[in-house]
């Protein structure tokens, strides 16, 4: 009989295969007291288990392919880290001795205390690192119990299977590399888990956070798995099949469509001349960006060296970093967001907020003006990697023009301090602001006299002149960026700048959402900044449209304000 299950789709497309499954890692945990004596042995048994999972680690991110992605052998070293921290490989001999219990009761015992401090955080992507620490665990459970990974290779599957596991970690997808799968399935798995990211840099059909898949499908059995959409089928009758089968080649004629536009010019069919950047979170980024024809980087988020680290990251990791980025991009523009921490970016070095609305308290750049070693500490990494490409400065959350002041003469202090010790620097490195406060988008004019552009945040726009929480579920069906009042700030905002003559760009997701591109080029928007995937289908939306013809339904929709007439000149904008 046909089942249909829902989970997470990460996109890829379609594929119709047969499943082969693989074990689920949880092994049952034996418990059973030890003689005083015995101590030392067990102890010794949990080291040499510890020994042996990194040389398998390592041994696994030793022979990641070339061509594999970039983030695979990040993950694997941030596993070989974790299994070296000491909370997995110390705190358990103590465990063992404390409890006298054997090795694998005192390193469930830990894991159960690690996981529940991740339960507690509240930033989704740390939250997601339980998997990882999960993951590591079930491996050094697995060499106590006495299997050895290197003795075995994953047994072969046909040329249409389809992977599906309780849950993959890099590890795996290493041990992996050698079989061809056409999509992956997996029973856990968040959004923004490093399953998830790699999945998406793999580009295959993948739907995870299916709760129950490995007991429901059968070795073999055929499936359905429906990556767009998040929805696996286990055992389609005919006319399912041949559904989607149509379904698969429209995606694929769709997805020749972009590949064929990749190398054309972003220009619209009256002539107008259209900028597309990437958004991009890592150095790693870069390369899918360029791959799908980005005009340099509008908005790298700095913020995400220094969320990944214990402590702040030094000068030097970020000087390395952001020289990657620059270097990668090979001359083209690359903006730098200077740090951006506070509402749901809280680092690990940071002490718990006790600010009582975090939104509203010391985020962005007034955590840098509170903080000015930390926030010199970037700007002298930045300026010494303008020495290696383009890169420009953005400065995140602004609310007072006396922010960029501020900083403007951190940056001469810090580039008198460089040029003393002779350090080379991009002498005429531009400062931009992020315009995502009302305050800041009602005031704009006064901003652009003291900064060489602005980029439109419309992530926090829409929160702040909405009053709605962006993380918040309950309040979700109110964030709407049709709002007549998110639209005609938007037009003021683009318009002040055009007249002042300085560039305005769109790095918000509104910018990278392919519904809105003709709306936003109706206000008069020519710079947009998105995450690389969305670049090309961005692309496509411009490409063959006049503007001339539209700019009466612009014009229009700025005068409406209920919503289903709105809805009904987007979508003749759209046709
Ligand atoms: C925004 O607010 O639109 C933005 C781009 O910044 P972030 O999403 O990082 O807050
Ligand atoms: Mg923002």
């Amino acid at each position: 009989m046909s089942i249909t299950l829902h989970g997470i789709g990460i996109g890829g497309g379609i594929a119709i295969g047969r499943a082969h499954l693989v074990s689920h890692a949880d092994i049952e945990i034996a418990h059973y007291q030890l003689q005083p004596e015995e101590i030392p042995q067990e102890q010794a048994r949990f080291d040499e288990a510890i020994r042996t999972t990194r040389k398998e680690l390592e041994t696994l991110w030793g022979s990641i392919p070339e061509n594999a992605p970039a983030e695979l052998g990040a993950f694997l070293s941030l596993h070989i880290m974790l299994l070296n921290d000491h909370t997995l490989s110390r705190e358990p001999r103590q465990i063992i001795e404390v409890q006298r219990c054997n090795a694998e009761w005192a390193l469930s015992q830990q894991l159960e205390i690690l996981l529940a401090q991740f339960d507690e955080i509240e930033e989704e992507y740390l939250r997601e690192r339980r998997s990882d620490v999960e993951q590591v665990a079930q491996r050094i459970f697995k060499t106590l119990a006495g299997y050895d990974a290197s003795a075995h290779t994953p047994v072969s599957a046909g040329e249409d299977a389809i992977l599906v596991a309780h849950d993959l970690s890099p590890a795996d997808m290493v041990l992996f590399k050698d079989t061809e799968y056409l999509a992956f399935i997996t029973d856990v798995g968040g959004p923004t888990s490093h399953t998830a990211i790699l999945a998406r840099s793999l580009d295959l059909p993948s739907v995870l956070a299916l709760r129950h898949a490995r007991e429901l499908i059968d070795e073999d059995e055929l499936i359905i798995v429906d990556g767009i959409n998040g929805v696996v089928i286990v055992d389609p009758d005919e006319s399912i099949l041949a559904e989607y089968r149509v379904r698969q080649l429209e995606w694929q004629a769709k997805q020749k469509a972009l590949q064929d536009i990749r190398t054309r010019k972003p220009v619209t069919a009256d002539g107008v001349e259209v900028e597309l950047f990437a958004n991009i979170e890592l150095p790693e980024d870069c390369a899918l960006s360029i791959e799908n024809g980005a005009s340099g980087i509008g908005l790298f988020r700095s913020e995400f060296l220094f969320l990944r680290e214990e402590d702040l990251p030094t000068e030097e990791e970020q000087y390395e970093a952001y020289r990657a980025v620059a270097e990668a991009m090979q001359g083209q523009p690359v903006i730098i967001r200077t740090v951006d921490l506070g509402k749901d970016k809280i680092p690990k070095w940071q002490e718990e907020s006790d600010s009582p609305n975090p939104a509203l308290g010391l985020t962005g750049i007034r955590l840098c003006m509170a903080e000015p070693q930390m926030f010199r500490t970037q700007l002298r990494a930045l300026l010494r990697a303008s020495a290696h490409g383009k890169i420009k400065l953005l400065l995140p959350m602004l609310s007072h023009v006396a922010e960029v002041k501020q900083t403007r003469r951190h940056l001469d202090e810090v580039k008198a301090q460089l040029r003393e010790e002779g350090i080379p620097f991009d002498q005429d490195i531009e400062l931009g602001g992020m315009i995502e406060v009302p305050a800041a988008a009602i005031a704009v004019a006064h901003f652009l006299e003291h900064v060489d552009f602005i980029s439109i945040g419309t992530n926090d726009l829409i929160q702040y002149s909405l009053a709605v929480d962006r993380n918040d579920d309950a309040v979700s069906h109110l964030y709407d960026p049709l709002h007549p009042a998110v639209l005609q700030l938007l037009r003021h905002i683009i318009e002040t700048a055009d007249r002042l003559g300085k560039p305005v760009s769109m790095c918000g997701e509104m910018a990278g959402d392919p519904q809105l591109t003709r709306l936003l080029l109706g206000l008069g928007l020519r710079r947009f900044s998105m995450l690389p995937i969305q670049l090309l289908k961005v692309k496509q939306r411009l490409l063959d449209v006049s503007l001339k013809d539209q700019e009466a339904v612009v014009a229009e929709m700025l005068k409406v304000s209920d919503n289903d007439t709105l809805r009904g000149l987007l979508q003749r904008l759209n046709e």
